[in-house]
């Protein structure tokens, strides 16, 4: 057996057009794994198919809006249909609204949520099917080191975060007997266009990231694949509901 070899395997990478979701796709495409690329904007999923499909695998876009459990099942659909099956998701999209906690109203609070939890699980939930068919399969979500720690400009974020380490541990805990192994990623920070957005909003964030953070810099999406590939391959056959943090040392860190 092959511990980090993923041919003729498919993943559904979500949000895989861009930041963590591109960096994770692009290291599944170098070990082999065909590729659908979920998310909304048409552009930026067009130019990481071609990336993807540059490093020798087959590799597809896939609409689909994560609040949406009717767009979920069509993403699932849709794969299935442009690539035979489905042996990986990788439950990577989510968005943060920035501001303390007293001023947000519940319709922004239910964006986050209906994002970055109900949508991971209903992207769990559609592709579930599909795994158990297959006999097994591999299942990454996105936590963060709000997973952790509480964030005062980011209460549903770091809400959901939480809420997506347990949910990964309920679905491991569940769907164990079906062989689909569940564990999540807590990112560090990563510069992407998400953070760039925080770094525009809070001009001291460059300096106090590279500061706190052990490894004396930024993490880069392609920091993430490692892991990610660990997750997906037969390597953690007997690793589920798990959490890794990939941080530069954060999480380990008083200072
Ligand atoms: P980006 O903003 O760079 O990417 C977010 C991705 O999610 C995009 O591909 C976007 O594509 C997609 N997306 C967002 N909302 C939706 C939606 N409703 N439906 C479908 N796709 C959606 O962010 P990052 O790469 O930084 O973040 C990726 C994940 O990593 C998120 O879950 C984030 O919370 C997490 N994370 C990021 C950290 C960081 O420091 N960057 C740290 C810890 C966790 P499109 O707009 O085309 O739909």
């Amino acid at each position: 057996m092959e511990l980090f070899d993923l041919h003729g395997k498919v993943a559904i990478v979500t949000g895989g057009n861009g930041g963590i979701g591109l960096g994770i796709a692009r290291g599944l495409a170098q070990a082999g794994a065909d590729i659908a690329v979920a998310a909304r904007n048409p552009d930026k999923t067009r130019m990481a198919v071609e990336q993807l499909g540059g490093l020798g695998v087959r590799a597809v876009g896939v609409h689909v809006d994560v609040t949406d459990a009717t767009q979920i099942q069509k993403m699932v659909a849709d794969s299935v249909d442009a690539l035979g099956g489905v042996d990986i998701l990788v439950a990577n999209a989510g968005m943060s609204i920035r501001k303390r906690p007293e001023t947000y109203s519940i319709d922004e609070w239910s964006t986050v949520v209906t994002t970055n939890l109900t949508g991971v699980f209903a992207c769990c939930h559609a592709v579930y099917p599909q795994l158990k068919a297959r006999g097994g399969g591999k299942i990454v979500t996105i936590g963060s080191m709000t997973s952790i720690f509480g964030l005062d400009m980011g209460a549903p974020y770091a809400a959901t975060k939480g809420g997506v380490v347990q949910l990964t541990r309920s679905l491991a805990s569940a769907w164990a007997r079906d062989n689909i192994q569940v564990n999540c990623i807590l990112p560090g920070w990563i510069d992407t266009e998400l953070t760039q957005g925080a770094r525009r909003a809070m001009p001291r964030l460059d300096e106090s990231v590279v500061d706190r953070t052990p490894q004396k810099r930024w993490g880069r999406p392609e920091d993430l694949a490692g892991a990610a590939l660990f997750y997906c391959a037969a390597a953690s056959d007997f690793v589920t509901g798990t959490s890794l943090a990939v941080d530069g040392g954060f999480s380990s860190s008083m200072f």
